[in-house]
């Protein structure tokens, strides 16, 4: 394996908070620049739909276009698999919806349309009936009378009604499953005084309970193997006629129909790939799904990491196991995208200097790494989103999971440049800086500094941070169980705070000086402590690992910087706001709680895990909360964001062979949704 890379890298343009083979998630972005485009298009519950631009996609050649092309139709393809893997009945659900919305003769203005369309919206967006972050069941608010009478309404479509199924008992099938909450209440539950497999909606898992799949996996889990597959990645462990089974996805297997499409359209990829080395690794993918086998997946991940020379990339597969409770099986998502060649210089200087920052971390030297490899990050363009990076995607990604992978043969972290700047755009007029800001000097400092500090948050976080340390002999990411990925993003982010403040951020010239660093820290502070429960229900507790990861950073400084008021709480006008009084010794807490933090990942310490996560990443202060709610909801915004994608459509010549693909950017969320489900219903 040549260790040659090329290092690339990132303009980005977000204040962020946050992110492991990971996906950094929503920015908290601030004002840049006067909008002309119209990146927003829809709003309704707690969320938001924008556009996003793919600069630089005309100026590909005809070639790179159609690859890109090709990638994208094999990225839409999987749409289906997300839905059926985040609950056994969201696809039933959602072809139900859809043909209502197709097929509803009556009243189109009645009110209780509209409140019904706001349920489809809401079930397009999450990929099913609970919420994409939260994860707790939302409910329709109509009346399940309603809801059977516009089916009833509905004419020339079709329902996905049981063989031998009448209409009325579809509509009662469904009756508790859209409207009891009771009823699979919880995607993905992280409650450990309950069982988590059975505890949870996802559908990784049939007829097993949490003692089951451990044992299963315990079983076949070779622990001597230096190079072990990700056991249980890409199945569905069900109990059958007594038995535990794993039901394998691949093109003959589980989500077989989905799997060939995706296959079809990743063979005329391989005919048009820039380079042998791509071909090779879009040819490994298709090997592996063709098995199942991750033996085959590996070998995929391999080459896929190796090649950094091209200038079109791809993620397809199943990649992610935040929605698992198991931290175990991965979700289906696809992300096709171009490198953005201007935006070289500074993945190019982090990427140098990556050894000296693992050298220079406050972590106790036998945890750390004497030899960083492969810290590949590249800034790109995305050009389309797929499966669970759809709608609500990404902003940042480190990919493979491995690690043995990561390891011996390094990682790509890409953060996705366009993403940014839409959400940047987007959120020009959101009043979120001035109402939280503690003040005029801290809200100047994140308008001046914020969208640079974020950047650089972002790319030390993926790019180091995530890249950072190592486990000791026998210890496994697993070791964590439900505190992992809340552990890993802590500690991306950590990494990233302590060394923001480092004079050799600013002598590298990623930021001008440390007025830039205090921005990134009092955005944190705020949004670790506040603003972030922007997000959460009343009566709730934090549940996402991202924001446990926030919460638990901002609380554990807050306190233990308390005998020497490092962060002070004021009130004014009845409103709360946390005032930095010491960056330096904020930095000290950073590097403190990273050391601590390091220690229980390389260790494996799930005690300390548990009981660092659950004493400051899970609990809500509710009367604070509740002041966060009111002034927010005075701002008039929406939360969470969402994307539709651009369309490409081929070009073709007299000889009926494509000469082109043309990329058209639409503005229509139910138009683009309902077209989803009509082409790329496979399930
Ligand atoms: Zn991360």
């Amino acid at each position: 394996m040549s260790r040659k890379r090329i290092l690339v890298s990132f303009i980005l343009m977000a204040v962020v908070v946050t992110i492991s083979g990971c996906k950094k998630t929503e920015p908290q972005p601030e004002a840049v620049q006067a909008p002309e485009f119209r990146w927003q298009i829809d709003q309704f519950a707690d969320l938001k739909i924008l556009r996003y631009q793919v600069p630089g996609f005309e100026a590909l050649t005809p070639s790179q276009k159609e690859l890109v092309y090709y990638l994208s139709e094999a990225a839409l393809c999987g749409r289906d698999i997300i839905f059926d893997e985040n609950y056994k009945y969201n696809l039933t659900i959602r072809k139900t919806l859809d043909a209502i919305v197709e097929g509803y003769k009556g009243d189109r203005t009645d009110p209780r349309w509209e409140k019904f369309m706001v349920y489809v919206k809401r079930v397009w967006f999450s990929n099913g009936i609970h919420h994409h972050y939260s994860t707790d069941k939302f409910l329709p608010e109509i009346e399940p009378d309603y809801f059977a009478e516009l089916v009833r309404g509905s004419q020339g479509v079709s329902f996905p009604v049981a063989a031998g199924q009448s209409l009325d008992d579809f509509v009662a099938f469904l009756r508790p499953i859209l409207f009891d909450p009771t009823v699979a209440p919880k995607k993905v539950s992280l409650d450990s005084t309950k069982d988590l497999v059975t505890s949870s909606a996802v559908n990784f898992y049939d007829g097993v309970t949490q003692a089951d799949v451990e044992k299963y996996y315990e079983k076949i889990t070779d622990k001597k193997d230096p190079t072990p597959v990700s056991y249980g990645l890409n199945s569905r462990l069900v109990r059958k006629d007594g038995k535990i089974v794993e039901q394998v996805a691949s093109i003959d297997g589980l989500y077989g129909p989905a799997i060939k499409q995706i296959v079809f359209w990743l063979e005329k990829a391989v005919a048009v790939a820039e380079n042998d080395q791509q071909k090779k690794t879009i040819e490994a993918l298709i090997k592996y799904y063709r098995t199942g086998n991750l033996k085959d997946f590996d070998a995929y991940n391999v080459l896929w990491v190796g090649d950094m020379q091209s200038r079109i990339d791809f993620v397809n597969g199943f990649i992610e196991v935040y929605n698992d409770p198991m931290g175990r099986k991965a979700t289906w998502e696809s992300l096709v995208n171009f490198k953005d060649l201007e935006a070289t210089k500074r993945a190019d200087i982090i990427s140098a200097n990556a050894q000296w920052f693992e050298d220079n971390s406050p972590v106790d030297p036998k945890f750390k790494k004497k030899e960083v490899k492969g810290v590949a990050a590249k800034v790109i363009t995305a050009a389309i989103i797929g499966g669970d990076c759809y709608p609500s995607t990404p902003i940042g990604i480190n990919l493979p999971n491995a690690n043995w992978i990561r390891v011996n043969y390094g990682s790509k972290s890409v953060t996705l440049e366009n993403i940014n700047y839409s959400y940047n755009q987007a959120s020009l007029t959101s009043g979120l800086g001035p109402e939280f800001s503690s003040s005029p000097e801290e809200l100047e400092r994140v308008r001046t500094y914020g969208g640079q500090a974020g950047n650089i948050h972002t790319d030390f976080h993926e790019v180091l941070g995530h890249g950072s340390g190592q486990l000791l002999p026998g210890v496994t990411p697993e070791s964590l169980k439900n505190y992992h990925s809340t552990i890993e993003e802590a500690r991306g982010d950590l990494f990233a705070l302590y060394f923001l403040m480092d004079p050799k951020t600013v002598e590298l010239g990623l930021l001008p000086n440390v007025e830039a660093a205090k921005s990134a820290y009092d955005v944190e502070v705020r949004n670790g402590l506040m603003t972030q429960l922007t997000r959460i229900q009343p009566g709730k507790t934090i549940e996402e690992s991202h924001m446990r990861d926030r919460a638990l950073i901002a609380h554990w400084v807050y306190e233990k910087g308390l005998p020497e008021n490092v962060i002070s709480r004021i009130s004014r006008d009845g409103k709360t706001y946390f005032v930095i009084n010491d960056y330096g010794k904020l930095r000290k807490l950073y590097g403190d709680l990273l050391a601590e933090i390091q220690r229980i990942t390389s260790e494996g310490d799930y005690e300390a895990a548990k009981s660092l996560v659950e004493a400051y990443g899970v609990k809500v202060d509710p009367d604070l909360h509740k002041e966060v709610l009111a002034r927010y909801a005075k701002l008039n915004l929406a939360p969470y964001t969402g994307f539709i994608n651009p369309v490409y459509t081929p070009v073709t010549g007299a000889s009926g062979k494509i000469i082109d693909i043309k990329i058209s950017l639409p503005e229509d969320y139910v138009g683009q949704m309902m077209e989803y489900g009509k082409k790329y219903g496979f399930l």
